[in-house]
């Protein structure tokens, strides 16, 4: 059977972050109920239509999830489980922040098959929480983890965010080693992006571009302490015995995210929910983003689809550049076989003279039938991602 993720959007949140621009708001419950009706509408459609296909992994993510009334969150799962065929093994998360979970909202996650929980952190810092519009105190997302390490859940990631408006290099460090005594199976560092039409843009427009300038800022870290923090999130995780398989993820040999490395490998996935993507036998789909629209969308469903606001059949260009650009992410790279496999070329048969030049520039490498960017190669990623453009 052919393997197909299932992401979950629950677009729901106790009130909007500063630097957020997911799609997320808050809602009452009348609404949030009404949502996740349509949501399992949209879930029996595909059900019934994907029949052929295993779900290896399923990720509910947000907004936060945790939010939602636990008995209405367990019947997702329990549609999920029971209308498609679901992996034995697969990888269960469910994203969760701290202060909105109840130990028998814990205990039931863990009864319906969640067997991963992403717990949204940021900072162990009260006053950089504050600054983030962040609900919670550190104090609370001690709660939450020790509350899912009493129910039994044993592959926790915890999210981090570097680089925020008047951090120092030692109050990241002190927030990474907080969470590394904790010992949590994965972590997840992001540096901030300021994202315009958030709260963050407003304020701090004039630092961002002054940094992205090389110049120094008053409120945002510049551009080498930036890189310093990079640099040293990956040296102390590293020393901690995670490794680094992405970017942004560092995990414990074997607790890799299966979920985002599928969508990273390109595995075709299925996204359930407002704004949620697919992207299957090569064509990417995006639900409609109006919660109205949404839910009036699915009641329809059955005659015909209309609940996508965009339909884009990948070219095979398209396909192969994606490849690279999402494989290249990964510290192991891509493979040359997959390449081949896939579009029945060998990589040299495209990409041979971006391949030596990165090779000549000691921006990439080739081992074992892999080909990955070096150090430096990651650091420069954008200018050698560029190189991978087929115009
Ligand atoms: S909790 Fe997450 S999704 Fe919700 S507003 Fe904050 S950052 Fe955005």
């Amino acid at each position: 059977m052919e393997e197909l993720e299932l992401y979950v959007h629950i677009p729901f949140c106790i009130k909007k972050c500063d630097y957020c621009d997911f799609l997320s708001f808050s809602a009452n419950a009348k609404t949030q109920k009404e949502y996740v009706d349509a949501l399992i509408r949209e879930l029996l459609y595909y059900a019934s239509r994907l029949k052929d296909r295993k779900i290896v992994s399923i990720f509910i993510g947000g907004g936060t999830p945790s939010w939602l009334d636990y008995n209405l969150l367990v019947s997702i799962v329990d549609v999920i489980k029971g209308n498609f065929c679901v992996a034995e093994d697969a990888e269960v998360t469910l994203e969760a922040n701290p202060g909105t979970v109840v130990k028998p909202a814990m205990e039931s996650y863990k009864k319906a098959g969640i067997n991963r929980l992403s717990i949204g952190l940021q900072s162990t810092s009260d006053k950089e929480l504050k600054l983030l519009g962040r609900v919670h105190t550190f104090e609370q997302f001690l709660k939450i983890y020790d509350m899912a390490r009493e129910c039994g859940f044993d592959n926790i990631n915890i999210d981090l965010i570097s680089g925020l408006p008047y951090q120092k290099i030692e109050d990241f460090m002190k927030s990474l080693n907080d969470v590394i005594r904790l010992k949590p199976e994965h972590v997840s560092v992001y540096s901030l992006i300021i994202e315009e039409g958030t709260p963050f843009y407003d304020k701090f427009k004039c630092d961002d571009d002054k940094q992205h300038a090389g110049m120094r800022t008053e409120a945002l870290p510049n551009e080498d302490e930036v890189y310093a923090m990079c640099k040293m999130t990956q040296e102390t995780l590293k020393k901690a015995g995670y490794l680094q398989y992405e970017t942004s993820n560092f995990a414990k040999k074997g607790l890799e995210c299966k979920h985002n490395i599928g969508y990273w490998q390109r595995k075709d996935y299925l996204g359930v929910g407002l704004g949620a993507a697919s992207l299957i036998d090569n064509v990417r789909y995006s639900n409609k983003r109006d919660i109205y629209d949404y839910i009036k969308a699915t009641q329809k469903l059955d005659l015909y689809n209309n609940i996508h606001e965009t339909v884009q059949t990948l070219s095979k260009q398209d396909q192969m550049e994606e490849f690279m650009f999402l494989g290249l992410r990964m510290n192991n790279g891509v493979a040359r076989d997959d390449f081949e496999k896939n579009f029945n070329i060998p990589i040299e048969g495209v990409y041979k003279l971006t391949l030596d030049k990165l090779k000549r520039e000691g921006l990439l490498e080739q081992n074992q039938g892999r080909i990955f960017l070096t150090d430096k190669g990651a650091d420069l990623a954008n200018y050698c991602m560029s190189l991978f453009l087929l115009d």
